[in-house]
């Protein structure tokens, strides 16, 4: 079996984006309205010559429990079933109540977590990502999925905690 990236966090923060840099297609769906992706998806990826898997998430109906306690939930079973977890932030925005549910769920996790700092479209947006060490979770990497701004050397990265 190959190794299991899951790359969980709170909606509209770009988790779609990102697997589409990592799979090198658009097959993730990226949509303005948060809620699109269903709930846990896996596509395969190649980088530097070695096969993954990398399961989008999200999609979750935060309604009855609340949104912390849904993101909870993912980032336990991501826990339970990935090799390598990435935490997806919108560094434009900072951490919310959201990201910290998630963080302090992953900050126990054995597996490796990979805190990334998305939206950092530009140079100026650096300092939004530094913010992110509140979360415990060690150093933010910045990049954009947007833009593909540091996604190369963050793949380098998730395949070096595998
Ligand atoms: P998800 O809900 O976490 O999967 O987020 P999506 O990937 O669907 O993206 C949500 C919105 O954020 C979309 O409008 C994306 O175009 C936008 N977005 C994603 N990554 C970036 C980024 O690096 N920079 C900027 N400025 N926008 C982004
Ligand atoms: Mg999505």
């Amino acid at each position: 079996p190959l190794p299991v990236v899951a790359v969980v966090g709170r909606p509209n923060v770009g988790k779609s984006t990102l697997v589409n840099r990592f799979i090198g297609r658009r097959a993730a769906v990226v949509q303005d309205v948060p809620g699109v992706t269903r709930d846990r998806i896996p596509y395969q990826a190649l980088w530097n010559g070695k096969n993954f898997t990398v399961v989008d998430t999200g999609g979750w109906e935060p309604k009855a429990t609340g949104m912390a306690a849904a993101i909870a939930r993912q980032a336990e079973y991501a826990m339970k079933t990935a090799d390598v977890i990435v935490l997806v932030v919108d560094a434009s925005v900072g951490a919310t109540e959201t990201d910290l549910a998630a963080a302090r769920v992953l900050r126990r996790s054995d597996r490796p977590v990979i805190l990334v700092a998305n939206k950092v479209d530009d140079e100026r947006s650096e300092a939004g990502a530094a913010e992110l060490w509140s979360l415990g979770l060690g150093e933010p990497f910045p990049v954009s999925a947007l833009h593909g701004r540091g996604s190369g050397d963050l793949l380098d990265l998730v395949l070096d905690a595998m």
